[in-house]
């Protein structure tokens, strides 16, 4: 037991649940991996928990979505749990977080119309903007069809060893489609009143609990805002809280926004704990506990939300995987050692989005726990490493971690490389935490960090270290577009890290990752105050914090951008197609809700002292600017590697990260090869 350590007071303290004590206040909340979906895969499900639970874990793990039957299912073959045969793959899981001395519920997910399949069913058919299956409206009989297979769901999961179940009503799938009018359009006793649309989720917690007894915990995942036009009003909200209580809900977690929503609720620019506030508002509504969630990521916001009443325990997702070990240091005060997740959703949900396991950017053991081990050697050897970026700082804390005698050599005056351009982005702030935790470990590994230090080939030969590892990452591509040498012409880390002036009308030349952040950047009107930015960024993106109107929706008030920006690339398809699947749109329709002017398919003729001439279409075209900035991709810096290794052949100097290849090199890739090559010295 934990109440007493005096960082983190709240969440330590244990939370009685259906009878069983629940450690601590923190959840872990709901993650589709992808291998929960195929039954070979149920040994690397159980070490991932496994390695979560162990020591102190979150109070309560929740697995990802299980399909309580085929018509649920969010993909063909998806995870389900409606024979018995399932039983056995989940035992695995429940064994395994038990034996860690954790506890852990399994989601009931029933996609509805978000299925991605010819089978699925919903309240009526009407077919969900981000999915090509139209749903079949069921019957009555298939409603109670489907009722059914959850109460036999949770009761297979309760036979599986499993200490509750979690109900998913939120997010926009089956349960949320019959809640709203917004896809419920019948007119039997399941459509019309609040009281017909609310029968479907209040019937399955009822007969759940009925079917479960009275120790088994029932979480139930309410949508407490969908940010969806004919979403709930506040006062359906409430009512449903109420109803599921009575019907035998232990907890009430929190779900924010349908999948479908045009407001970010998770991604990176999203502020810390930005939908707290509801979970507070139906906290005093219900007397059964209430879970807070969303872009919480530190047990520093974790413990604000809990001792100023936000509610009774916090979700955190992602920054489980992010960090395996968030909780054992949280316990022991080293709360400057968890690897923060960065809601950058690169390797966890653009990953399930594209059909592939899921892992995280600033941790690719995560769902590799099998496989990917940092095992202590029994060859302790030197190695050199250069670069400070992400490539560099993963492999030289994985290799000193592991027992070597590391020395990381930098340049710059500080680690960090290309990282510390992208975490002045606003909305990247978080990117910060990362270089926090790599200079923690660091320090815990005791690497010898030679910074200000431009490395040589001889240099490094005459030290004769074991293993040379070259980290020297990217810098700008320059162009040779007639006039680059104007003075007009910026590079996007002048702009950025060095902060040259630039003027109130910009053209930006490039427009992959970097060219929609430069552009970001470049609109110049966000507050700097925590309390006004939260302000702003409801305003912007039309939530009503106050929850006068259905689904918590109100006119966007759009703010003033300083500039007047264009945003080009020479490709004729539309722009940002390559941003990530779960994140890209949102940066799309930032800059268009800015009147960022964004054209495709542009040659580029000439930059004066008029501007940047432009042909497209087939037209001349003048685009009057101050500034033209170049956003034109990297290129590697590898002579050194070159110097060092000229016909690859050695073992023992090593190349990753940008420098090994520019061409769309991320810090997914960075770290990855970082930590891949560490493993294997
Ligand atoms: P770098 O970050 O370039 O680091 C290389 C380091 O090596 C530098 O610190 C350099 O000083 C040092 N060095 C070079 N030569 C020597 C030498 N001879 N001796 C000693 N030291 C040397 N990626 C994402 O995944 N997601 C994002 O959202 C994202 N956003 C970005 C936003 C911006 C504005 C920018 C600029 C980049 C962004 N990136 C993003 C890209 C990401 O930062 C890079 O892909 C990543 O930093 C590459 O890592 P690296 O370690 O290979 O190289
Ligand atoms: P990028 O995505 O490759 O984009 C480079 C852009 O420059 C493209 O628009 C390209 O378009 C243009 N370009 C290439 N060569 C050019 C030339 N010679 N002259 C003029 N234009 C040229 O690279 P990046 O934007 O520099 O990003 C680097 C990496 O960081 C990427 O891997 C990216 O994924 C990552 N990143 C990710 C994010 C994120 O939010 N996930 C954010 C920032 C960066 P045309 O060839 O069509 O002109
Ligand atoms: Fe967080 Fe990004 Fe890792 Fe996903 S990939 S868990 S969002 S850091």
């Amino acid at each position: 037991m934990y109440a007493l350590n005096p960082a983190y007071p709240t969440i330590f303290k244990p939370l009685d649940l259906a009878g069983q004590q629940i450690e601590n206040r923190i959840l872990m909340g709901s993650m589709h991996t992808g291998l929960e979906d195929r039954f070979w895969n149920y040994g690397k499900l159980a070490a991932y928990f496994a390695e979560r639970a162990k020591g102190v874990g979150p109070g309560l793990i929740i697995t990802g979505g299980i399909s309580p039957n085929r018509a649920g299912w969010l993909a063909p073959f998806g995870g389900t749990m409606n024979w018995p045969t399932d039983v056995l793959n989940h035992r695995r899981v429940t064994k395994a977080v038990h034996k860690e001395g954790g506890k852990i519920c399994m989601q009931i997910l029933h996609a509805g119309r978000y299925g991605y399949h010819p089978f699925s069913v919903s309240a009526t058919d009407i077919q969900a903007p981000i999915n090509r299956f139209t749903p079949k409206a069921l019957t009555e009989e298939g409603i109670e069809d489907q009722i059914k297979a959850y109460v036999r769901s949770a009761k297979l999961a309760q036979k599986a060893g499993y200490d509750g179940v979690e109900i998913m009503g939120s997010e926009g799938y089956f349960i949320n489609q019959f809640l709203c009018l917004r896809t419920n359009k019948r007119a039997d006793s399941w459509g019309g009143s609040f009281e017909n649309r609310s029968r479907l989720p209040i019937e399955i917690v009822r007969r759940t609990r009925e079917a479960v007894g009275d120790g088994f915990i029932i979480v139930y995942r309410l949508s407490m805002m969908d940010l969806v036009e004919e979403g709930s009003t506040w006062e359906e909200v409430v009512a449903l809280g109420q109803a599921v209580e009575v019907a035998g809900a232990s907890i009430i977690n929190t779900g924010i926004g349908w999948h479908e929503a045009r407001i970010p609720t998770i991604v990176t620019s999203v502020p810390h704990a930005a939908f707290a506030g509801v979970s507070r508002k139906l906290r005093e509504q219900v007397t059964i506990p209430v879970i807070a969630t969303n872009r919480v990521n530190s047990p520093e916001q974790a413990e604000r939300l809990l001792s100023e009443g936000y509610c009774d325990m916090v979700s955190m997702a992602r920054p489980f995987l992010a960090d395996p070990q968030f909780m054992q240091k949280a316990a022991a005060q080293k709360s400057n050692e968890i690897n923060t997740c960065i809601a950058c959703n690169q390797a966890c949900l653009d990953h399930i989005f594209k059909g592939k396991k899921s892992s995280c950017l600033v941790n690719p053991r995560a769902c590799s726990e099998t496989t990917l081990n940092y095992k202590p050697t029994a060859n302790s050897k030197t190695v050199a490493v250069v670069g400070a970026g992400p490539a560099g700082l993963s492999a030289a804390t994985t290799a000193a971690e592991r027992g070597h005698k590391v020395t990381l050599f930098e340049a710059a005056p500080e680690i960090g490389g290309q990282f510390n351009i992208a975490m002045a982005i606003p909305g990247k702030e978080d990117f910060a935490e990362t270089l926090r935790y790599y200079q923690a470990m660091l320090e815990k590994h005791k690497v010898n960090l030679a910074l200000d230090q431009n490395v040589s080939a001889e240099f490094l030969r005459e030290q004769g270290f074991d293993h040379v590892v070259i980290a020297t990452g990217v810098k700008p591509r320059a162009v040779d577009i007639p006039g680059h040498n104007h003075p007009s012409v910026l590079r996007y880390d002048e702009v950025v890290r060095e902060r040259k002036p630039v003027g109130k009308r910009v053209a930006i030349i490039g427009a992959g990752g970097i060219g929609f952040d430069l552009a970001e950047f470049l609109l110049g009107n966000e507050p700097t105050n925590a309390e006004d930015h939260l302000e702003h960024w409801y305003r912007e993106w039309g939530i009503d914090p106050s929850y006068s109107s259905r689904g918590g929706l109100i006119e966007p008030q759009v703010s003033t951008p300083v500039r007047e920006i264009t945003l080009m690339q020479r490709k004729p398809a539309p722009l940002g197609k390559g941003l990530g699947k779960t994140s890209g749109w949102v940066h799309r329709l930032q800059l268009r809700k800015h009147n960022v002017e964004m054209l495709g398919g542009v040659q580029y003729r000439l930059i004066d002292d008029q501007g940047l001439h432009i042909s497209q279409d087939g037209e001349e075209r003048l685009i009057e600017v101050d500034n033209v900035v170049i956003c034109a991709g990297q290129v590697s810096v590898n002579s050194l590697y070159q110097s060092l290794n000229p016909y690859g052949k050695s073992k023992q100097v090593h190349l990753i990260g940008g420098a090994y290849l520019a061409a769309e090199v991320d810090a997914k890739r960075a770290i990855k090869e970082g930590c891949e090559l560490a493993a294997r010295l």
